[in-house]
């Protein structure tokens, strides 16, 4: 028999990375062993399949990795969320604040359909700025957003008060060092 899944055990823990002070948690592990990606998606889709979700909307770029098998599965859209300049067609976009300075993400307009519930997705969930961001640009198109994941949630960083009404889910959350 083989031995669970442990994800904890997948996710390697870099201190200082990319800057001193920050402990970067590196979902790379988890893609190089099979079994514990499908594990991820697995529980994804137990965690949603019997939810409407008509889409789901991905973070360039790690969040990407994990909603395209996601998606397939569920039988369901992937709209990807990118950095400013990347998408060719029209966007809705929406600037948001970093620890240091300010980034923004756009949609294309094309690929939100009003009245839709969206899931949103990316890799980790620190302050939840960015997906909160996300959810800014669906609803400039008329969707609504079901929900938020992350893989990894990291709630003392206080994603809650970003994301506040709508229900956050995560496969494994981590409370500091
Ligand atoms: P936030 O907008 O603060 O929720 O940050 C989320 C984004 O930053 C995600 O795309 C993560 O991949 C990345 N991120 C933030 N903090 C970390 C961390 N400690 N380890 C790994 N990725 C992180």
């Amino acid at each position: 028999m083989k031995a669970p899944i442990v994800l904890d055990d997948a996710i390697r823990k870099v201190p200082d990375f990319p800057k001193p002070g920050i402990l970067f948690y590196d979902i790379t592990g988890i893609l190089v062993q099979p079994r514990a990606f499908r594990y991820c998606i697995d529980q994804m889709v137990k965690l949603y399949r019997k939810e409407r979700v008509d889409a789901i909307a991905a973070i360039e770029s790690r969040g990407f990795i994990f909603a395209a098998p996601f998606a397939e599965r569920m039988g369901i859209p992937l709209i990807l969320i990118r950095k400013k300049g990347k998408l060719p067609g029209k966007t809705y976009a929406c600037k948001y604040a970093l620890e240091y300075g300010e980034a923004e993400i756009e949609v294309h307009q094309a690929d939100v359909k009003a009245g839709e519930r969206i899931l949103v997705m990316d890799d980790l969930i620190a302050t939840g700025g960015t997906l909160a961001a996300a959810r800014n640009v669906l609803e400039q198109g008329g969707a609504t957003v079901a929900g938020f994941f992350g893989v990894v949630g990291l709630p003392f960083l206080n994603y809650a008060k970003s994301l506040g009404d709508l229900p956050v889910k995560t496969l494994i959350e981590y409370y500091g060092e």
